[in-house]
């Protein structure tokens, strides 16, 4: 049935809205769509031609970087191609929170732009500035991209969210303005997950069935502990389409997902210091890659590396307020060459494996993506609903497992083997019953923590 709310929405309300409020993202859309429709050649020209303008910008006009590539030797006319960007030093959070105001560029005056604070998941958070023109760019991807999941602007949502700085503030004035807004442009309902339980998920629930959004956004753990608490009460509900993003998704999780609500669930990668940075195609086999905002570099050895794993470093084509050039933004990732079947040529970020901090490393300088380790085990050891692996020396680990129906002294066997085969040695285990993994204070969940001093930056994905 035509949703004559959405409708009108697209049609008016929103186009009204932004004309009020001078926002330019319907404009952007349409640009980025047409990026994101070029041949593969023409969007690389187009990326390294912005790519090269960002980096002279910053060298001219940004304090930090005029000194940072002076100090290192190294002007802009020394990067010859994107292959050349790893000449130049990377910028980490801890550079952001030292040197904030260095990274505005001159002229910029502060109370114009746009702050996006990260959500500080491990260290202190850091404050990003943003034009307004880049914010309006950071909407303008958002919509572009949640089209190609199906979720189209003015569609009733609900948020399944964890980051408590996400909710709007409904307080006095502010909460009419905001009930207004966002009953005329985003409808969106906000279902925080920061804690769950029976009697929660029942109200929930029943929300979907008054509520009846289209689209259901989440955190996939929270949403994987909605479905399965929807599969054991035998209910059901079928939205036109799901995404998820900010934790990596388990395969366990998305085909849990997929079965309860009968619909097909897109993966995208975002952070607040970079915006919507790639998203799932309909194909659902990697991530494409928002191009037209960002270029980004996988770091192994020193060395640009595909299809194998590594440190993801990302510059900001965009924000010319404050450039952010080869942020490591700490997220272990792969990115390849292939083009995808899908029609798009965006390059492809085959998967985040999870932020840095949340990868194991072996004895022999090698490492273990906490995510591919915890995916394969659970596939594999029948009787683990939950586990969180935390890594405390080389070859001594403590895990946390909430125990399913089908647990046996054959599910620690099977599990320890499974560890000796990944890490190649004998390892040490000491096993913690639980009967939950505690999220942590931003709502995500963590499955892997390795506790042996690696300098990773945070990730905060939406
Ligand atoms: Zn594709």
């Amino acid at each position: 049935m035509t949703d004559i709310h959405a409708l009108l929405n697209r049609s008016v309300f929103i186009p009204l809205y932004d004309l009020k409020e001078r926002n330019h993202r319907l404009r952007h859309v349409r640009d980025i769509e047409m990026f994101n429709a070029l041949s593969r050649d023409t969007l690389e020209t187009e990326q390294w031609r912005n790519l090269k303008n960002m980096l002279e910008h910053a060298y001219e006009n940004v304090p930090y970087y005029r000194r940072a590539y002076r100090q290192a030797g190294i002007s802009p006319d020394d990067i010859h191609a994107p292959m050349d960007m790893v000449k130049l030093p990377t910028l980490t959070r801890q550079d952001i929170r030292v040197h904030g105001g260095e990274l505005l560029a001159d002229g910029v005056v502060q109370n114009t732009l746009v702050e996006s604070g990260t959500g500080g998941t491990i260290s202190s958070p850091i404050t990003i500035y943003l034009s307004p023109e880049c914010m309006d760019l950071r909407l303008a991807a958002t919509i572009a991209f949640n089209k190609w999941f199906g979720y189209e602007l003015g569609d009733k949502a609900v948020l399944f969210w964890g980051a408590a700085q996400d909710f709007p503030k409904l307080d006095g004035i502010h909460a009419v303005k905001s009930k207004v807004r966002n009953f005329l442009t985003s409808r969106i309902r906000w279902m925080p997950t920061s804690y769950l339980d029976d009697p929660i998920m029942a109200e929930y629930y029943e929300q979907l069935q008054t509520y009846k959004p289209a689209v259901i956004q989440a955190y996939p753990t929270p949403l994987y502990l909605f479905a399965k608490f929807m599969a054991e009460h035998n209910l059901s509900y079928r939205p036109k389409t799901i995404t998820v993003a900010a934790e990596p998704m388990y395969d366990y999780q998305r085909e849990m997902i997929e079965s309860v609500f009968q619909c097909k669930v897109f993966d995208w990668y975002g952070s607040r210091e970079l915006g919507h940075m790639a998203s799932e195609c309909r194909l659902h086999n990697g991530l494409h890659i928002n191009a037209h905002h960002l270029f980004v570099e996988v770091i192994s050895g020193g060395k640009q590396v595909y299809d194998s794993e590594g440190t993801l470093v990302v510059t900001d084509l965009r924000n010319e307020a404050m450039p952010l050039i080869r942020y490591e933004i700490g997220d272990v990732g792969v990115i390849s060459k292939r083009l995808c079947s899908c029609g798009s040529a965006l390059p492809i970020l085959e998967h985040v494996s999870g932020r840095l901090v949340d990868t194991f490393l072996t004895r022999s300088g090698g490492c273990v993506p906490g995510v591919a380790l915890t995916n394969r085990i659970i596939k594999d050891c029948r009787g683990i609903e939950q586990m969180q692996i935390v890594q405390r020396d080389f070859e001594l680990f403590t895990i946390r497992i909430v125990k399913g129906k089908a647990f046996s002294e054959n599910t620690l066997t099977t599990l320890n083997a499974a560890l000796r085969a990944y890490f190649k040695t004998d390892v040490n285990v000491e096993h913690e019953f639980v009967s939950s993994i505690p999220l942590e204070k931003s709502g995500k969940s963590r499955f892997c923590i390795c506790e042996m001093g690696q300098t990773a930056g945070s990730i905060s994905p939406h």
